[in-house]
């Protein structure tokens, strides 16, 4: 390998430069050494090159602190791959809108390079996404779902291929910018002249035209049809939430890249659960006799039923919580719980037999409410569970 020069020299910055002063001084060199600049300057590259690696280690406090203490020396060790032979251009480049931005310089540098991003050299015009609305159950929010939809939307023509030509022959190079699909223009700036290039006008880039049409599509290379399309739907999505899945949307014109498709979730209200988060609600409602002797009951869970044991003496608004009886995050490893709210069920009428008992015990001590000072209040309750 040759012997390095001094990043500093390179750039022709003092030690103590800033970072601004950094960035104002590679932008200079840059430019005066850009490629598009010097056209086949094989000193040029590697100047506009060795730039871009300064401004690389110098732009970064850590790399620049090895720099000063170590020299070249202190940034070996394969990191980065300075050792094998400077950077790569498509590097360089996809590095330039951080420093450009979006001004003229990010134009003039990104306009004809694959790397830059600024080149739309491609077929067709991109296709529009699509948005669908999924109603799912708790029971298929719990577990994860795979739905097939037939989805409305514009498919590629089959005829021509996408194409929208008649056949291959029916292609012609386009006049306006012989076929680079982009024309340059010359401006001037407070730079001195600068090219800017932009997508061809006539034929969108696409470097060519089309003579004869298909006559399916009318030259479109997509028709409206529909799509069977299979949709994976996580475990715990929640209503409103919005998956995407790239390429399903609207198929593009001419060839041109397909849409996304949107998938809008809405849950479908469960009869006996209510949704709180990743929390479940029940109201369990049970007997007078049954809250005083315990009983054993059967309740509905987003993943059936479940069995649970109401001791002797539960009181109303009493709550259960099933652990890890919820929905599962759909971005952790967490589970909510399932909470049972006890409602003791009072008659709504009663016969004259069984007023004559309630009648009885309507003085005795045992049915004087007593809340002990341990039992928990509503509020309280309501605390803990949304603690
Ligand atoms: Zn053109
Ligand atoms: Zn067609």
């Amino acid at each position: 390998m040759s012997t390095k020069r001094d990043y500093y020299e390179i750039l022709g910055i003092a030690k103590s430069a800033s970072q601004d002063e950094i960035k104002k001084a590679y932008r200079k060199v840059a430019m005066q050494y850009h490629p598009d600049r010097n056209p086949d300057n094989k000193e040029a590259e590697e100047k506009f090159k060795e730039a871009a690696e300064a401004y690389e280690v110098l732009s970064d406090t850590d790399k620049r602190a090895q720099y000063d203490r170590f020299g070249h020396a202190g940034l070996g060790g394969g990191r980065g791959g300075f050792n094998g032979g400077g950077m790569n251009m498509d590097d360089i480049f996809s590095n330039f809108g951080d420093i450009f931005g979006d001004d003229i310089f990010g134009s003039f540098f990104g306009g004809n390079r694959g790397g830059g991003g600024g080149g739309r050299r491609g077929r067709g015009t991109r296709g529009s996404n699509l948005r669908i609305k999924i109603r799912l159950t708790y029971e298929e929010i719990a577990k994860g779902a795979n739905k097939k939809i037939k989805v409305k939307k514009y498919v590629p023509c089959h005829h021509c291929s996408g194409l929208g030509a008649k056949d291959k022959n029916a292609f012609q190079t386009c006049g306006t910018c012989g076929g680079s699909g982009q024309v340059r223009k010359v401006t001037q700036t407070f730079l001195g002249q600068m090219q800017t290039v932009t997508t061809c006008p006539t034929c969108h880039g696409e470097g060519q035209t089309i003579t004869s049409k298909c006559g399916h599509c009318k030259g479109e290379g997509r028709v409206y049809g529909e799509e069977m399309v299979s949709i994976d739907i996580p475990a715990g999505v929640q209503e409103g939430m919005q998956l995407s899945m790239s390429g399903k949307g609207n198929a593009g014109e001419r060839g041109g890249a397909p849409g996304d498709l949107l998938i809008l979730i809405e849950e479908e209200p469960h009869p006996e659960l209510q949704r709180d988060g990743l929390n479940v609600a029940y109201d369990l409602y049970i007997s007078f006799p049954d809250a005083v002797f315990g009983t054993s009951v059967e309740v509905p869970t987003i993943d059936g039923k479940a069995k649970i044991k109401i001791p002797a003496g539960t009181q109303s608004g009493k709550i259960f919580r099933l652990k890890g009886k919820g929905f599962p995050s759909v971005n952790s490893y967490e589970k909510g719980d399932q909470l049972i709210h006890v409602n003791v069920w009072t008659p709504q009428q009663v016969s004259s037999e069984e007023k004559a008992f309630l009648e009885k015990i309507q003085s005795s001590e045992n049915f004087k409410p007593n809340p002990e000072k341990s039992e928990k209040g509503f509020f309280e309750k309501v605390r803990d569970i949304f603690s």
